[in-house]
């Protein structure tokens, strides 16, 4: 048996909260009990799925470093989830796309992570749950900045469960491959663009060209696995990416 607070006395912080796998992730977490601090740029969407989980909106921009001081540091459960996506072959890559994408999705949770494990070190308990990709696993051509990033997230997530684990702390990553959000949408768009072919073609000649299973991930199937590894039962699991991702990375 694990040792630890209920869900009912769990506070959670969601970065990227208030759109896609971010906000089932609030939601799934709001659900089991948990009082849920939901951290977007997107205002509106923020504020709303607040009042809807009974949580607490901040409307930071992740890529300005002073973001993390106006967060709460009592959080026992950390997702890491805020991400974007830039497509472009490297000889075009615009070199401040770049450097957003690693403040964005490696500094900020760096910060973030430095800023709460001193209250998870004292209770001896916490979670981290870091959402990598696929592409933290794998590269893929015109996602420079963003292959570079989550394999980075990858390194920091191990780093935090090897300096957790006397702690009662693990951090893990849950590397999705394509999932049904906004952001997917998006991509859509610019491999569209990128590769010179309909929309529709995208999908299944693209993005689940490796995928044995043709489906979208669902936000939702995320958050399932961000929420058992939030659970009990999943003490010893620390330091791993798990691929949630129709098979892509087997292939
Ligand atoms: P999304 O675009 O639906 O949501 C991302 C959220 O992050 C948005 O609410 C956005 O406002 C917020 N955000 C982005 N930049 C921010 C900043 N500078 N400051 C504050 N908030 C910011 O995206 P999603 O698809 O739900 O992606 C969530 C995470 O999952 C990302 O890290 C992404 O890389 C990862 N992921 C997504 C997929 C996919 O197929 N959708 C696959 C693998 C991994």
């Amino acid at each position: 048996m694990e040792s630890g607070p209920d869900h009912n006395s769990r506070t959670a912080l969601v970065t990227g909260g208030a759109s896609g796998i971010g906000r089932a992730c609030v939601r799934a977490l709001a659900a089991a009990g948990a009082k849920v601090h939901i951290v977007d740029r997107a205002g509106p969407a923020a504020e709303e799925l607040a009042d809807e989980v009974d949580g607490v909106a901040h409307v930071v921009d992740l890529a300005d470093a002073a973001f993390v001081d106006a967060l709460p540091t009592e959080v026992d459960v950390l997702i890491n989830n805020a991400g974007l996506q830039h497509v472009a072959p490297l000889h075009e890559f615009p070199p401040d796309r770049f450097d957003l994408i690693q403040r964005v999705m490696v500094t900020a949770p760096f910060l973030l992570i430095r800023r709460v494990v001193p209250h998870m070190y004292a209770r001896e308990w916490g979670r981290i749950v870091n959402i990598s990709s696929v592409h933290g696993l794998r590269a893929s051509a015109f996602k420079a900045a963003y292959v570079t990033a989550k394999h980075a997230l990858e390194g920091l997530s191990k780093v935090a469960a090897v300096e957790g684990a006397p702690h009662g702390v693990t951090s893990n990553c849950v590397s999705p491959g394509y999932v049904r959000t906004p952001l997917v949408a998006d991509q859509i768009a610019a491999q569209s663009r990128a590769h010179g072919v309909e929309a529709e073609e995208v999908v299944e000649q693209v993005l689940l060209d490796r995928s044995p299973i043709k489906r979208l991930v669902e936000p939702e199937d995320v958050a399932a696995t961000v929420l058992w590894l939030c659970g009990p039962h999943t003490a010893n699991v620390t330091g791993s990416s798990i691929p949630v991702d129709g098979g892509w990375t087997a292939n």
